[in-house]
């Protein structure tokens, strides 16, 4: 049998090679984004309480509304913006299937899809498999800003969407208001969708304010919310999260989500539910994070790794180049064999060659692990 691949240059992702790496070396894995410590007992026994209570059978299609009516009321309560439950509000598998929903409920042969690189690597695959054209302007470390005349002269009469991420994995750097309104601006009049992917929206340090795109009503009404419970309450495993998008834009998002996914698993959205209940359970994590970021940044000061506070994300960028002047691919798999440290390296979100010398690392971590991996990383 032959077979043409619909994806020629889509090989395994970085996430899974490094996490496998880091395991087959036995080594301190902060590649892969996820925590290493347990999340909420009161979380784990709202969903065993939900599947002893009978929610063991498909949920809505557009999801449990219990939790629909508490992520609307997250909204209200965060940013004072409405998101109606019913119509404007629809869970997913992930932030990865509403991604993959939104795009493909979109974008046609020869759209174009604006995107920014380093980009977090799901978004190209699924415009691309849809027959559309990715279009990426490629930012720059350490500050990662946006030039937004060069976005301006990338947008067509072809740009059909165009898709942002703050606070950004993988540089941890987060979009002020002042870039919000230069998207707001250049969008204004056109027929553009913006897909904001927000997964990271309550990890954001040193008293900043996550610039959601549901502030500015121009914008809020030509786009879509990605978000995840997976980041938020730390069960990355248990893949749930959600979308809002105003009613026109969610009515073609579920003419896709009821055939490629329909609904997903009841009891953890009733728990969730549950648990969303007392906002502090969300509210909270800039300051845990927070609190984590600097332990590491404290512990690794005096490396010969340079870097500039992670503004968000439970990611820190670090620069090696002070150690060496490796390809990063290669370095970050010479600290996985020969260390005992995993980390992520940057160029495979960018352009083609476009090396920065910075690798991501994790510190969704215990405290142990934090300084376990900062003592490796001091040593170097
Ligand atoms: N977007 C970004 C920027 C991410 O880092 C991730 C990984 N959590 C996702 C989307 C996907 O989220 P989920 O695990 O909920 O599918
Ligand atoms: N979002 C996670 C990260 O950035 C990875 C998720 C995955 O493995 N696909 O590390």
């Amino acid at each position: 049998m032959r077979h043409t691949s619909k994806l020629p240059n889509v090989g395994t992702t970085i996430f899974t090679v490094m996490s496998n790496l880091a395991k087959e070396h036995n080594a301190i894995n902060l590649s892969q984004g996820f925590p290493n410590y347990p999340s909420s007992q009161k979380l784990k026994d709202l969903v065993t309480k939900a599947m002893n209570n009978g929610y063991n059978q498909y949920a809505p299609m557009a999801g449990n509304l219990d939790l629909r009516l508490a992520i609307s009321n997250k909204y209200n309560l965060i940013y004072n913006s409405t998101y109606h439950p019913e119509k404007e509000i629809t869970v997913t598998a992930g932030a990865t299937q509403a991604i993959y929903t939104i795009i493909s409920a979109f974008i046609r042969t020869n759209d174009e899809v604006i995107i920014f690189k380093p980009a977090y690597d799901c978004y190209q695959p699924a415009i691309e498999i849809n027959g559309g054209e990715t279009i990426p302007v490629q930012l720059s470390a350490p500050n990662y800003k946006v030039n937004w005349n060069e976005v301006a002269s990338k947008v067509s009469s072809k740009t059909k969407m165009i898709i942002i991420n703050t606070p950004h994995n993988p540089s941890g750097t987060i979009w002020s208001e002042d870039d919000m309104l230069q998207l707001q601006k250049l969008t204004k009049d056109t027929n553009i969708i913006v897909l904001s992917d927000e997964v990271y929206e309550h990890m954001i340090f040193d008293g900043e304010k996550h610039q959601s795109v549901c502030l500015l009503s121009d914008l809020k009404d030509r786009s879509f919310i990605t978000a995840s419970f997976g980041k938020t309450f730390h069960n990355t495993g248990w893949k749930i999260g959600y979308c809002c998008a105003p009613e026109a834009l969610m009515v073609e998002f579920r003419k896709v989500h009821q055939f490629n996914v329909f609904s997903v698993h009841h009891p953890s959205q009733k728990g969730i539910a549950d648990y969303m209940q007392d906002s502090e359970t969300y509210l909270g994590l800039n300051d845990f994070f927070q609190q984590k970021r600097d332990l590491f940044l404290n512990l690794i000061s005096d490396s010969k790794f340079k870097f500039k506070p992670s503004e968000g994300t439970y990611f820190q960028v670090l620069d090696y180049s002070e150690i060496t002047d490796e390809y990063d691919v290669d370095f970050a798999k010479r600290l996985t064999k020969g260390y005992g440290i995993a980390a992520i390296p940057l160029s495979v979100f960018n352009e083609k060659n476009k090396d920065d010398k910075v690798l991501r690392f994790c510190f969704a971590k215990t405290d142990e692990t934090i300084v376990k991996a900062s003592e490796i990383l001091r040593n170097i």
